[in-house]
């Protein structure tokens, strides 16, 4: 196979994995924001600071996979103010749109939420999200 063949291939595989992961964050979704919509109202200190809104270098290499959002909203204030993307009701990206960390940051009280909801339920999360994180290493691997 010649470079540029390789090339396109690792392209197209690389597509095929954002198409996966996608579909990864939005299973594990609603179980997450079932639990953040008990927890996060009562937070004295948020985690939603702009810094964590921030892209970094992974998932750029996934939102360029999906040719989708590579532009910030511009923001004036520093890193520590609420994030950008923080509006009344909480984030107003879709789960796909976050930085990874948003999806895989579990403060101690929402972890505890998590784990006392229904034992079977808890265990499907917790393989989706195994799942979601493979498939992202794997994307990154490609
Ligand atoms: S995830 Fe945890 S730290 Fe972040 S806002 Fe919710 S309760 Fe607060
Ligand atoms: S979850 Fe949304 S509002 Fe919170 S830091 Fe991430 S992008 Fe910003």
């Amino acid at each position: 196979m010649d470079k540029k063949t390789s090339s396109w291939n690792a392209v197209a595989a690389r597509g095929e994995l954002a198409d996966d992961l996608v579909a990864a964050f939005s299973a594990v979704s609603p179980f997450i924001e079932k639990h953040t919509a008990l927890v996060c109202p009562d937070c004295e200190n948020v985690c939603c600071i702009d810094k964590h809104g921030k892209y970094d270098n992974n998932d750029m290499i996934f939102m360029r996979a999906l040719v989708a959002v590579t532009e910030q909203r511009p923001h004036e204030g520093g890193d520590d103010d609420p994030c950008r993307y923080l509006d009344g009701s909480g984030c107003s990206r879709a789960r796909w749109e976050r930085p990874f960390r948003c999806t895989h940051f579990f403060c101690t009280p929402l972890l505890k939420s998590l784990e006392n909801d229904n034992a079977k339920l808890y265990r499907g999360f917790v393989v989706y999200l195994q799942y979601l994180t493979s498939v992202r290493q794997r994307m990154l691997e490609a």
